[in-house]
């Protein structure tokens, strides 16, 4: 189960994040996570909330914000949403489209006290 060990991830990045700012309790952890990084976003958070006791994260939330896949047809130039893995342009039909956004997994924001 690969989000037990993306949680464990981003739970450790804010605890030292938190740290290196001083401060004592995380409240709410943002996260960005493209549909293509394939994240089950209800495991994801259990996770979370099981690794998180013990933490100054404990009484955390994990905030979580999916991002679409947009590709961009290296044909013609067109941008587009895509829901799915199937990847043609929606005006020209070609096959070469460029994934610009959906692959990434990134913390935004860490709100502290
Ligand atoms: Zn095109």
């Amino acid at each position: 189960m690969h989000e037990a060990s993306i949680a464990q991830n981003i739970l450790d990045i804010a605890i030292d994040t938190a740290k290196q700012n001083d401060a004592k309790i995380i409240k709410k952890v943002f996260v960005k996570i493209g549909k293509l990084a394939a994240v089950d976003i209800n495991s994801l958070l259990f996770a979370f909330d099981a690794l998180k006791e013990g933490t100054i994260a404990e009484n955390s939330t994990l905030e979580v914000e999916e991002v679409l896949i947009k590709g961009e047809c290296e044909e013609c130039g067109f941008i587009n949403n895509y829901d799915g893995y199937f990847f043609s342009c929606k005006n020209c039909n070609s096959l070469n489209v460029k994934i610009i956004e959906g692959e990434e997994l990134n913390i935004t924001e860490i709100e502290v006290e």
